[in-house]
């Protein structure tokens, strides 16, 4: 027996937790977390060409285009057999999206469920600030991190009526310790 096609999306601010709510959730469902910022971290932190390309637009808290996103996102879906993925940081602009839901077509696995983890912008940035210490990630200092929230309001956020007017749009709040908002989520998927 097989388990069947499945996609879930991670939306929301960064910050919200997102990463650490899809790594749970992929090892419960056995999905695939498909995270385009770990995957160009990646890249920056080998040097390749694609990582000196975004390095310095990871930096300045900017999005990196589309196309080099898409290239990334066909690549992950075409090593699957059958798409059980959970993207974390992706579609982030209506073009992804559109993008995502032509190359599920294809692939005959539409979006099951959008997590929309929702956090006030005060709590965010607390958040980040403190993952600043602990992890030192390049973007995570107060002028990025404002520009980023920006990004997010201006290019990110209206996925939410895009998504809600497909009917898959599922809100959480993300306040609370990791365990609590875990549960949650799996109280809605
Ligand atoms: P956060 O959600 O905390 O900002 P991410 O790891 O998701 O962290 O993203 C870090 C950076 O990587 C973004 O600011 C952006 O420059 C780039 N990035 C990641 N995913 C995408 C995407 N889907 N489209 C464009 N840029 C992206």
């Amino acid at each position: 027996m097989t388990a069947g096609p499945m996609v879930i999306v991670f939306l929301g601010p960064p910050g919200a937790g997102k990463g650490t709510q899809a790594a749970r959730l992929a090892a419960d469902l056995s999905l695939v977390k498909i995270s385009t910022g770990d995957i160009l971290r990646d890249h920056v932190a080998r040097g390749t060409e694609l990582g000196r390309k975004v390095a310095p637009i990871m930096e300045r808290g900017e999005l990196v285009p589309d196309e080099l996103i898409l290239a990334i996102i066909r690549e992950e879906l075409s090593r699957m057999k059958e798409v059980r993925a959970i993207f974390d940081g992706f579609p982030r602009t209506t073009r992804q999206a559109e993008a995502l839901d032509e190359l599920l077509a294809e692939l005959r696995a539409p979006v099951n469920a959008t997590v929309l983890l929702e956090v006030p912008e005060e709590e965010l940035i607390r958040r980040m600030l403190k993952r600043a210490e602990l992890e030192g990630r390049a973007d995570d200092n107060e002028e990025t991190i404002r520009r980023r929230l920006e990004v997010y309001r201006q290019q990110t956020q209206p996925l939410i009526d895009y998504y809600s007017a497909r009917g898959v749009l599922k809100r959480v709040d993300g306040v609370g310790d990791p365990g609590q908002v875990y549960c949650r989520i799996r109280e809605v998927i």
